[in-house]
């Protein structure tokens, strides 16, 4: 709880609207997207940088433990805060300040409580877009803090590729406003900086400006389920990449499992396959072009026919059926995954990264696994297979609460198989928070930790976040 000094401190600094303490108005900023969240000590609301720095250095004097929160859209409860009701939340949802477009040098300034879609609709009369697409509406901000990946993550990259500048608030007693390569897309002049703020989850400091290289919005999109063969799925996307080449954006994984939650559970959602028969196991791809069509030139859809026809007629082809569709159809039943999961009861979910030929192999063995040890749950995963991404979602088949050491040991089980079996990541894209810090904990080499730690303490003079990053007790030394 903050004390009445603190109270008409940051008051002082932000006014009345800009400091929440009635705990029914702070409930929100405590809730976690997903499951889990926790109890704020106050929700600080600025709305300049000045505001930022100003409270971050009443913050750090005082020893007071603050959250940075963006969109809370995060999974890994990064940006809420913990039970003890001792953390202060630092919302940027007022940040909204500067939304300017720079046509042309094709980029875009934001303050970082600027969401997604609201940069995606000052962009859209340009013929512009930030090709970072997933199924939440995050602000640049919290995109920033977690390099977040999406679906187009093969052809665009993630948040890291784009980002040209940031404005970041340290976290010191005079709350130094640090301003990195503000939208030059080529400086070599300095160490650069801004990589470091890129991912680090709201530890180094807080994000409050980005500048962005924005792009040209595709004028035509063609997409298609593909069925592949058993085993064949990387040949598929191999041939696919090579007919296909820059215009391939998007090769998405889906179970039958998890579609036909998504199909059972989604209103309005249409079921695109024929007789109404859902396949084991079917990739979404999407061409795309951002250049006009010229005369008599094949159409997008002509391009993916031909390919695909081509593909299947080679011997022993890797594809054994495919569907061309509206693109928005099939991007609704993607996008439509996680909804029509949640539906059935909590998801236990693991966002999991490895190198390409991995996917499949650990996606075997981890269901065999499952299904020998953990037999209550079903497997129903999708990815970014392309990106070596694997959503390894699993679904309760029966209602009511999972214990927790049951839990405890099925988050093992599928850990250490994809990280010490198959040498992949326990956080794909999703970053690090209060949901992984035991996994974080384990697997992360003890150097590599020393040296976070220490990189965190060149910007803080108190700890910060959700956050621990150095080594555990017990880690050998370094
Ligand atoms: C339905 C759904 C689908 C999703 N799909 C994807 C996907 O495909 N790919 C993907 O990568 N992610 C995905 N996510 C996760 C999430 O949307 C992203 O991580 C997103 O970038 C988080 O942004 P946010 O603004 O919501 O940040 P928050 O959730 O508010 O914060 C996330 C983390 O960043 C820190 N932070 C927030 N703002 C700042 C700041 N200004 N300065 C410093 N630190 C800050 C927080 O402390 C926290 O650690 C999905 C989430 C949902 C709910």
């Amino acid at each position: 709880m903050l004390g009445s000094e603190d109270r008409a401190a940051l008051e002082s600094i932000l006014g009345a609207p800009g400091l929440i303490l009635d705990p029914p108005a702070m409930a929100g900023y405590g809730a976690a997207a997903r499951y889990g969240g926790g109890a704020p000590a106050g929700v600080l609301r600025p709305r300049t940088t000045e505001e930022v720095s100003k409270v971050v250095a009443y913050c750090i004097r005082r020893r007071l433990p603050y959250v940075p929160q963006s969109g809370n859209t995060g999974l890994v409860l990064g940006s809420t805060p913990d039970v003890t009701g001792d953390q202060l939340v630092i919302s940027l949802e007022r940040m909204t300040g500067v939304l300017a477009v720079d046509l042309e040098d094709r980029t875009a300034r934001v303050s970082a409580g600027v969401r997604l879609s609201a940069l995606n609709a000052a962009l859209e009369p340009h013929g512009l877009f930030l090709p970072i697409d997933l199924g939440a509406d995050p602000m640049l901000g919290g995109m920033a803090a977690t390099n977040t990946g999406g679906a187009r993550f093969l052809r665009y990259g993630d948040m890291r590729r784009h980002i040209l500048g940031l404005e970041v608030v340290l976290p010191d007693r005079e709350g130094t406003v640090l301003s990195l390569s503000d939208g030059l897309r080529k400086d070599s002049s300095s160490l650069p900086l801004r990589h470091v703020f890129i991912g680090s989850f709201g530890a180094l400091g807080v994000i409050t400006g980005v500048t962005l290289e924005v792009h040209r919005r595709p004028t035509a999109a063609s997409a298609a389920l593909l069925i592949p063969h058993e085993g064949a799925i990387l040949d598929l996307l191999a041939a696919v990449e090579t007919a296909a080449g820059e215009a391939l954006t998007a090769f998405e994984g889906m179970s039958g499992a998890a579609m036909s939650r998504a199909l059972a559970n989604v209103p309005g959602l249409g079921n695109p396959f024929p007789k109404g028969q859902i396949p084991a196991y079917a990739v979404l791809i999407e061409l795309t072009r951002s250049a006009p069509l010229r005369e008599r030139e094949p159409t997008l859809d002509d391009d993916l026919e031909a390919i695909l026809v081509d593909i299947a007629a080679r011997p022993a082809s890797p594809l054994a059926d495919a569907l061309i569709g509206p693109a928005d159809r099939l991007w609704a039943l993607r996008h439509a995954l996680s909804e029509g999961l949640r539906a059935e009861g909590p998801v236990i979910g693991f966002d999991l990264a490895f190198r390409r030929s991995a996917v499949f192999p650990f996606r075997a063995a981890a269901a065999a696994r499952v299904a020998a040890e953990f037999p209550e749950f079903e497997v129903c995963d999708f990815g970014h297979i392309a990106d070596g991404g694997l959503h390894f979602n699993l679904v309760p088949r029966e209602p009511g609460p999972v214990e927790p050491a049951r839990l405890a040991a099925l988050r093992d089980c599928v850990h250490s198989l994809a990280v010490e079996g198959f040498g992949g990541s326990f956080s794909g894209e999703h970053g690090l928070g209060r949901a992984n810090q035991d996994a974080y904990d384990r697997y992360v080499p003890p150097r590599v930790k020393s040296y976070s730690a220490a990189l965190a303490n060149v910007f803080a003079q108190a700890p910060v976040g959700a956050l621990r990053l150095g080594p555990r007790p017990g880690d050998s030394a370094c």
